[in-house]
């Protein structure tokens, strides 16, 4: 059966590799977004399919439409984009998960919440499980994007118990690659732009807080899978489990683009989580997923992106 798919935040660096596969599968997608951290280019080349719809639109306002399938992937991830307007970010997680459900359960909807690692916090079990229920400051930094995820979960299981809202929620861990924005701020495109731009690589804090990353690709495939599936609402994390030093990353990078950057260290930000590793045994048990792309194979295709970007000046 083909559908109709709404992908909120499908302007954005995740929304429009999905928004891509979407299309692919010879799918309808409907793809809404802001424009904060979300761009025009990304979605450029959709713009001609007559499968393809682009709505301008903030999720903290409610929206009709007719679709039957919903990806609520709206808000903004860098901490440097999130932390710009917290306020803003806790509505667009908890007013945009409302506004979605609420669309979901009209339209009887499945909808699928792009949730985070981040609700782990800084977490005190290694690897992290889904049935492990974090370690989040609920005052700090980085609460208005860690809380509004919370609360987003909550309200999705909530709507799922109340009204029988047919919902899957995913855990995304830090995920990279190509149509990351050069100013996005997360440490794989600040790391390759300063490596490509010979200018310092900053490392904040001593480097040796870890985390674990996955290709752009493994994850669309893995969040597909996911709203596919038949009777399994999650959470699921999805995420690669090869685990990284920060400064490990930083020393890759450098090598793979030649550069001639220097490291440099600069304070670690505060609730900074020390280290980051999905355990992934029920994404494989019930979706058949594992990451396939390792980090190198996946720089490789990122540092080609960021290396054309910046020629293009
Ligand atoms: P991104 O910043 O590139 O994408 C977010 C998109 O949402 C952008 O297009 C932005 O313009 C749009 N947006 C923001 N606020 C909005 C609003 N109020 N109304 C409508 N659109 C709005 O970030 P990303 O990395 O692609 O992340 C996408 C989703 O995945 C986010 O929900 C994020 O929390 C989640 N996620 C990402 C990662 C990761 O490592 N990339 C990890 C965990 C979770
Ligand atoms: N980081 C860094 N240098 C940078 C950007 C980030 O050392 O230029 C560190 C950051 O402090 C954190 C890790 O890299 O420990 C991952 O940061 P990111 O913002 O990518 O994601 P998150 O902290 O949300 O996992």
């Amino acid at each position: 059966m083909s559908h109709v798919n709404l992908v909120t935040g499908g302007a954005g660096f995740i929304g429009s590799h999905l928004c891509e596969a979407l299309l692919a599968r010879g799918e309808q997608v409907l793809c809404l977004d802001n424009f904060f951290t979300g761009r025009k280019q990304n979605i450029a080349h959709l713009l001609g399919s007559p499968q393809f719809e682009l709505v301008r639109h903030d999720v903290t306002n409610p929206i009709m439409l007719e679709v039957d399938r919903i990806y609520n992937f709206a808000c903004p991830a860098s901490p440097v984009h999130y932390q710009f307007n917290p306020v803003k970010t806790i509505k667009t997680s908890v007013m945009g998960a409302l506004n979605m459900l609420g669309l979901a359960k009209r339209v009887k909807a499945r909808v699928l919440q792009a949730s985070t690692s981040e609700v782990y916090g800084d977490p005190t079990v290694h690897p992290q499980v889904e049935s492990y229920w974090g370690n989040v400051n609920p005052i700090g930094i980085r609460s208005c994007y860690d809380e509004g995820k919370r609360v987003a979960e909550a309200l999705f299981f909530d709507y799922h118990r109340q009204n029988g809202v047919d919902i899957r929620v995913i855990r995304i861990f830090n995920t990279y690659g190509p149509r990351m924005l050069v100013n996005d701020g997360r440490v794989v495109s600040n790391f390759v732009v300063q490596a490509l731009r010979n200018h310092p690589i900053t490392i904040y804090g001593d480097g040796s807080q870890t985390r674990s990353f996955c290709y752009v690709s493994d994850l669309v495939d893995g969040i597909i899978r996911m709203m596919d599936c038949q009777d399994f609402t999650g959470p699921v994390n999805l995420g690669n489990p090869g685990e990284f030093t920060i400064k490990e990353l930083a020393e890759t990078v450098a090598e793979m683009t030649d550069s001639k950057s220097v490291i440099e260290y600069k304070p670690l930000p505060e609730n900074d989580p020390t280290r980051r590793r999905p355990d992934i045994t029920l994404a494989r048990e019930r979706l058949g997923w594992q990451p396939t792309i390792p980090l190198r194979e996946g720089l490789k295709e990122t540092i080609a992106y960021f290396r054309n970007v910046l020629a293009q000046g």
